[in-house]
């Protein structure tokens, strides 16, 4: 059962958000994201067609302040740290210098960070805090077509494939530590650590485009403000509110999530006070303080859940 589910992390949202800005430069690392994301899902449909006797509960993106784990697997013989990688090519890991390596086919080889030292952190960090019950990891590639080079030996690095044959392996190896109880007492210690973090780009704000852009032009124009209403001089559609939407969360991302009437008006490119107030009062934010003095919040809410909580 997923008790915490994966949501599309808000770097995402921050990195589109400043490509549509004046930041192009960022989209390598949104692809970037984008691909370690593809990867965490295709490892979580995995669970999905697992049939194991055991109860098992799930707890993805598990955060805290100085933690970040893929997937937590929760039961009443152990916790298991799931590190996900997609990564395409061969991989080699060097244990003697720590070094990490993909080689792809041209023979291009690129360096990463060393999942394995990301993971033992982890690991030293949870059994700390649950120091009965056995704190076991696993690194998993998501990437069906990733070739295993030299790996050290005893070290658990697996095609996504084999996930199912390996837990069945440590259920069996491992013996029941804890009572129904103090499994759920778990889970909940679990969920009141998890913490959600608030990223934010480095930036120069005064760089950051303004304007309502145009979706339809994939965001290059910039649409005016014309009786009422937004309209793109290029391909003439009007803003139905969806675009302003995406103007004020924007600034939210980039800028501030509290916005002032004259900054919205000099933001939108709308030039009257009145029509500022309409359009505020239309996205329906909450506020604090009166007259000139009046601050709109701008909560930004990711679309939603990649994974429903409760499936199993
Ligand atoms: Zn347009």
């Amino acid at each position: 059962m997923v008790i915490l589910p994966r949501e599309r992390p808000i770097k995402e949202y921050l990195l589109q958000a400043a490509i549509r800005r004046g930041f192009p430069e960022m989209k390598d690392e949104l692809v970037r994201i984008q691909q370690g994301l593809a990867g965490e899902q295709y490892v979580d449909r995995s669970w999905q067609d697992m049939q194991l006797d055991e109860e098992f509960y799930l707890l993805h993106d598990f955060s805290t302040d100085t933690h970040q784990i893929d997937t937590l697997f929760v039961c009443e013989k152990f916790i298991l740290i799931v590190e996900i990688k997609n990564i395409a090519g061969r991989i080699d890991f060097d244990e003697r210098c720590h070094q990490f390596t993909r080689t792809l086919e041209n023979g291009n080889v690129q360096g990463f960070r060393n999942p394995l030292d990301q993971v033992r952190r982890h690991q030293r960090f949870l059994r700390q805090l649950f120091p009965d019950l056995p704190v076991i990891y696993v690194i998993v590639l998501a990437h069906p077509k990733t070739i295993i080079g030299q790996i050290p030996q005893n070290e658990p690095i697996i095609h996504c494939s084999g996930l199912e044959f390996y837990i069945r392996k440590l259920l069996t190896m491992h013996k029941a530590r804890l009572s129904t109880e103090q499994l759920q007492r778990l889970q909940n210690e679990l969920l009141q650590m998890h913490t959600i973090s608030n990223p934010k780009l480095n930036i120069d704000k005064d760089k950051v485009r303004t304007g309502v852009l145009c979706k339809q032009c994939d965001y290059t124009t910039q649409m005016l403000f014309q009786y009422g209403r937004f309209i793109c001089p290029k391909c003439q559609i009007k803003d139905d509110g969806t675009m302003l939407q995406r103007a004020i969360e924007d600034y939210s991302l980039l800028i501030n999530e509290w916005i002032t009437n004259i900054q919205f008006r000099k933001f939108m490119r709308v030039n009257s006070i009145y029509a500022a107030n309409r359009l505020l009062k239309k996205l329906n934010l909450s506020h604090k303080g009166d007259k000139k003095g009046r601050k709109y919040f701008i909560s930004f809410k990711r679309n939603s859940q990649i994974n429903p909580r409760n499936h199993k």
